[in-house]
C-alpha cells in the first residue's frame, strides 16, 4: 500500500508496515546471477541457435558457442578442452565422476566424512554394486589430515573423493598435500575432487591439483542453475548415453547458452581479483556484529583465514534449536541455512556437524554466506535481525 492508499484508510486504522526488505545471506546455497551474465544470457537466448550437433548454420553457431566455452573453461582450469564434460551441475558432475571413472566395481571407495550428499549418495550406490565404503574422519574443524588418510586408505582403495572446500562450514582442504599422499597410499585409486564451493574462491588451478576428476557448478559463482562441468583426463562410462554427446561421456543435447554463462560467470569471478578480500571483510564484519549482538555465539570450523572460504560464516548459537531460528529468520526476510535437516518432524544435526562431533543440544547452527554483490548494510542488518529473532526464541526455549 502506498501513501495515497494509506490516506484512504478510516480514521484510527494504521497502514500495514512496509514489507521487510530481503537480506540474502545464503550464497553458499545459491547466488544471484551476475547482472552482466544475465544480460549476456538474455541476448544469447534470443539468437537463432540450433542443436549444437546439427550440421546446418544454426547448429554450427551453437556448436561454436559451446566449443568456445569449453576452450575458455579449459584455460580457467589449466587443462585442455577435450578434458571438459558439460553437465547439469555439481551433483551430476560428482555422480558421473564416482560412477563413471572406473568400470571396476571391486575394492573400496573412500570419502571424507564431510562430503556433500551428492558424493555420499554416489558412494553408497557404489556399495550397492559391490564396493566397500570407508569414511575418512575429519578434525573438529572439518580438516582431513594426512594421519586420517593413512589410517583409512588401503592398497585396494579404487576411488577417493575429497572436497576443495566444505559447503556448510567453509573449511578448505590442503589438497596439494593430500592428493600426493593418496597416490602413495592407494596407487590404483581414482581421485575425485568436489570443487563446487571452492572454484574461483580458492586460488588453485584445478587441473593441476593432481586429481583425476574435478566437479564444478555455475550457480555458486553468480552463474545460472542447471549447468556444471566435470574436468577429467579419464575415459568415463556415461550415466546416460543418449546420442553420444560430449564425446560419448554424457548424452543429451548440450545447452550452449548455459555453457557460455557458466564460463562467463567463472571468468568474471576470477577477473574480480579483489572479490575474496571484499567477501572476507564482509564476513568478518558479520562475525563481529553477531558477536556484538549475541555474546556467547561461536564460529564453527576453521578461523577466518587461508583455511576457510572467504564468504562463509557458520555459527553455533546456544539456547535454542536450529529449525525455529531458520524459520524465524525467513519470516524476518533473512535467507540463511541451518546446516541441519529435519527428518520426520524431528530436528537432527547435519551429517557434517555430526562428523565434527557437534550435538544438536549445543544450540542453533546457522550458516550465513555472503557473495560478490553483498553489501555492508546487508550484513549489518542481517546480524541485527538475527539477534532480534534469537532473543524471543531463547526466552521461549529457556528451561525446556
Ligand atoms: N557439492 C557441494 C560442496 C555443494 O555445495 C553442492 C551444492 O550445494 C553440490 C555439490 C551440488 O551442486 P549442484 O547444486 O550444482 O547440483
Amino acid at each position: 500500500m502506498n501513501a495515497a492508499d494509506a490516506s484512504a484508510l478510516p480514521v484510527g486504522v494504521s497502514p500495514p508496515p512496509p514489507p521487510t526488505s530481503p537480506i540474502y545471506l545464503d550464497n553458499g546455497g545459491t547466488t544471484a546471477l551476475d547482472p552482466e551474465v544475465h544480460a549476456g544470457l538474455c541476448a544469447r537466448l534470443a539468437l537463432p541457435l540450433g542443436n549444437p550437433n546439427a550440421a546446418h548454420e544454426a547448429g554450427r553457431a551453437a556448436r561454436e558457442m559451446l566449443e568456445t566455452a569449453r576452450g575458455d573453461l579449459a584455460v580457467l582450469l589449466g587443462g585442455k578442452p577435450e578434458e571438459i564434460v558439460f553437465t547439469s551441475g555439481g551433483t551430476e558432475s560428482i555422480t558421473l565422476a564416482l560412477l563413471g571413472c572406473t568400470p571396476v566395481r571391486t575394492g573400496r571407495v573412500a570419502v571424507s566424512a564431510v562430503e556433500h550428499s551428492a558424493t555420499r549418495t554416489a558412494a553408497l550406490a557404489l556399495t550397492e554394486q559391490g564396493m566397500a565404503l570407508d569414511v575418512v574422519p575429519v578434525t573438529p574443524t572439518g580438516l582431513v589430515t594426512p594421519e586420517a588418510l593413512t589410517a583409512t586408505l588401503r592398497p585396494d582403495t579404487r576411488i577417493v573423493s575429497l572436497m576443495l572446500a566444505q559447503n556448510e562450514i567453509g573449511t578448505i582442504s590442503d589438497l596439494a598435500s593430500l592428493i600426493p599422499l593418496v597416490r602413495r597410499l592407494a596407487p590404483k585409486a581414482r581421485i575425485v575432487v568436489d570443487a563446487v564451493q571452492g572454484f574461483t574462491k580458492v586460488p588453485v588451478r584445478l587441473a593441476a591439483l593432481g586429481a583425476d576428476c574435478v566437479a564444478i557448478t555455475a550457480h555458486k559463482l553468480h552463474g545460472p542453475i542447471g549447468i556444471g562441468a566435470l574436468w577429467t583426463r579419464l575415459p568415463l562410462t556415461p550415466l546416460f548415453k543418449g546420442g553420444g554427446q560430449e564425446r560419448g561421456q554424457r548424452g543429451g543435447t548440450q545447452p550452449a547458452v548455459l555453457a557460455w554463462a557458466l564460463v562467463e560467470a567463472a571468468r568474471r569471478a576470477v577477473a574480480d581479483v579483489d572479490a575474496s578480500r571484499r567477501m572476507a571483510a564482509l564476513r568478518d564484519r558479520l562475525v563481529e556484529e553477531v558477536g556484538h549482538h549475541l555474546p556467547g555465539v561461536t564460529l564453527t570450523g576453521e578461523p577466518p583465514g587461508p583455511t576457510r572460504l572467504p564468504n562463509n560464516a557458520h555459527f553455533c548459537i546456544p539456547g535454542l534449536p536450529s529449525e525455529p531460528l531458520i524459520n524465524a529468520l525467513a519470516a524476518a526476510g533473512v535467507a540463511a541455512s541451518a546446516g541441519a535437516a529435519c527428518s520426520t518432524g524431528k530436528a537432527r544435526i547435519s551429517p557434517t556437524l555430526q562428523a565434527l562431533g557437534r550435538r544438536a543440544e549445543e544450540g542453533a547452527f546457522v550458516r550465513l554466506t555472503v557473495g560478490r554483490f553483498t553489501t555492508e548494510a546487508c550484513v549489518v542488518e542481517g546480524a541485527a535481525r538475527l539477534a532480534a529473532c534469537v532473543e524471543p526464541l531463547r526466552r521461549a526455549y529457556a528451561g525446556r
